[in-house]
């Protein structure tokens, strides 16, 4: 069973990647938490990212694809894996596309999470990360058990630079033009399946379940 999600910062593709994760126990791959644990760690690849990161900013290609293609074809990976932040532009699935193609593989199902702008700005404003192990919260949707302090690992729950207003609104409009246009590229391939992401956690996963049941 090998998974993308697409939608926009903010439209839960993590939180719904982490439960497919163990509910079909595949590996979760996400790009931004490899970024993250890379800037934690003073890596140099964490530097660079980071650049681009705080701005909004996409970080360029030829940092991802390399680190994606291998790490999809680990052993873990072989009987499945979900990609969370990965493809986020045409490039990029075309990398993703023929790395797979090479093993006579390709991607099943491309679930596109689906929340209007105006939605994203309200929920990130709400959104708390753990400082240690990266799981998300809301204030609101997705509430910690004690406020400021993660449920896992007892970390300290932050607003991510990244989930600043000003910086949504920017990886807003970078998602628009440069994530959106795979939305189309997975419908041509038959793998798309659209979901309205603006209703309850609990739902969207059966949902999900749903499609990847069916
Ligand atoms: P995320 O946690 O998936 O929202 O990712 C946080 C940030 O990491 C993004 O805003 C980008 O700057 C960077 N990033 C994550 N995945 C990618 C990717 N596939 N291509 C380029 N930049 C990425």
């Amino acid at each position: 069973m090998k998974i993308i999600m697409l939608g926009a910062p903010g439209a839960g593709k993590g939180t719904q990647a982490k439960q497919i994760a163990e509910q079909y126990n595949i590996p979760h791959i996400s790009t931004g938490d490899i970024f993250r644990a890379n800037i934690k760690n003073g890596t140099e690849l964490g530097k660079k990212a980071k650049e681009y990161m705080d701005q909004g900013l996409l970080v360029p290609d030829e940092l991802v694809v390399d680190l994606v293609v291998d790490r999809i074809e680990k052993d873990d990976c072989q009987k499945g894996f979900i990609l969370d932040g990965f493809p986020r532009t045409i490039p990029q699935a075309e990398a993703l596309d023929a790395a797979l193609a090479a093993k006579d593989m390709k991607i099943d199902y491309a679930l596109d999470i689906e929340v209007p702008d105006e939605n994203i700005i309200d929920r990130m404003s709400g959104r708390r990360s753990c400082r240690e192990c990266g799981a998300i919260f809301h204030a609101k949707y997705n509430p910690p058990k004690s406020e400021g302090i993660c449920d896992i690992c007892s970390g300290e729950l932050i607003l991510r630079d990244d989930d600043k207003e000003e910086t949504v609104k920017k990886r807003l409009d970078v998602y628009h033009e440069q994530t959106a246009p795979l939305i189309s590229h997975y419908k041509s391939a038959g793998s798309l399946h659209e979901i309205d992401g603006t209703r309850h956690i609990d739902v969207v996963f059966d949902e999900i379940k749903s499609i990847l049941e069916a």
